[in-house]
């Protein structure tokens, strides 16, 4: 049998994440019904029904999609881990598995969270709009694999079919429990590596806070309908000021 997708009804694939914790907890209190999809648990929260499998396996994900109208993917192996078939894997043949389950479960929306890497060559963005191409040289495999992920997702948005898709790309996530950004910089501090600038001091880099991003995420998500002019688009989110770097 199969249970009727309810719209306050929504499943985060890498929820037990740093990005996905903070979406699940804002979702919860805005009163969504929230199941959470990821190969690890990292918490327990009350309310939260948590499946643990990999996004690869199509039937895990099925079971974890009953009901369901609305999925945010924000799953991805770490950058740093740098392994290319990990990638491939996750970001591409993964995301292909997780549209398919969502097409088979009756999901009406998907939400991506990819990143602006998607639009950096490795030379200077300012003011960067959405209408920038895609890397041709994207800077690492990471990079590489995330604008393959969010082609599919965008493809994949059909008014006749009903499944409407928008990717959200945030640069550099800092916020509490972040496991990455700022424990990095203020390890690679602490060992001295931080005593050069490169350039004249007047670099700027758009870290995102990571309220910001649980707030897109949540906006696009209630915007998306099929009427709605953000059906198939990707976004750039970032804070009101770059950080100086
Ligand atoms: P994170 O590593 O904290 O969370 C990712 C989660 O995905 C983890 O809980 C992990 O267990 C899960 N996961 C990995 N492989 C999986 C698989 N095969 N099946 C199921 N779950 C799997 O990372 P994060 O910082 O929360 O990133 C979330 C999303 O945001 C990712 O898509 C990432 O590409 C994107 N993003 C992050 C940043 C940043 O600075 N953190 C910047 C831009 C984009």
């Amino acid at each position: 049998t199969r249970i009727r997708p309810s719209s306050k009804r929504c499943a985060v694939i890498g929820g037990s994440g740093f990005l996905g914790r903070h979406l699940v907890e804002k979702l919860l209190g805005k009163g969504y019904t929230v199941s959470v999809f990821d190969i690890r648990q990292s918490y327990e929260l009350p309310g939260v029904t948590f499946h643990q499998g990999d996004l690869c396996d199509k039937q895990a994900l099925l079971t974890a999609l009953q009901g369901v109208s609305l999925v945010f993917h924000c799953a991805s192996p770490a950058p740093a881990s740098d392994d290319k078939a990990l990638f491939q894997r996750v970001n591409i043949q993964g995301t292909q598995t997780v549209l398919q389950a969502c097409t088979e479960a009756g999901v009406q929306k998907v939400v991506l969270t990819s990143s602006a890497s998607v639009v950096f060559e490795g030379t200077d963005i300012k003011d960067g709009r959405e209408d920038l191409p895609y890397a041709k040289n994207p800077i690492d495999y990471y990079t590489e694999t995330k604008i393959e992920q969010e082609k599919l997702v965008l493809k994949a948005c059909d008014k006749e079919k009903g499944l409407l898709t928008v990717a959200i790309r945030p640069h550099g996530i800092f916020g509490p429990r972040d496991p990455q950004l700022v424990p990095i910089l203020v390890d690679t501090a602490r060992r001295g590596n931080m005593k050069f600038i490169i350039g004249d001091g007047s670099n700027l880099v758009d870290f995102t806070f990571v309220d910001n991003v649980v707030h897109g995420l949540i906006l696009s998500a209630e915007s998306l309908r099929p009427e709605s002019p953000i059906c198939g688009k990707a976004y750039h989110i970032t804070n009101d000021e770059p950080v100086r770097f």
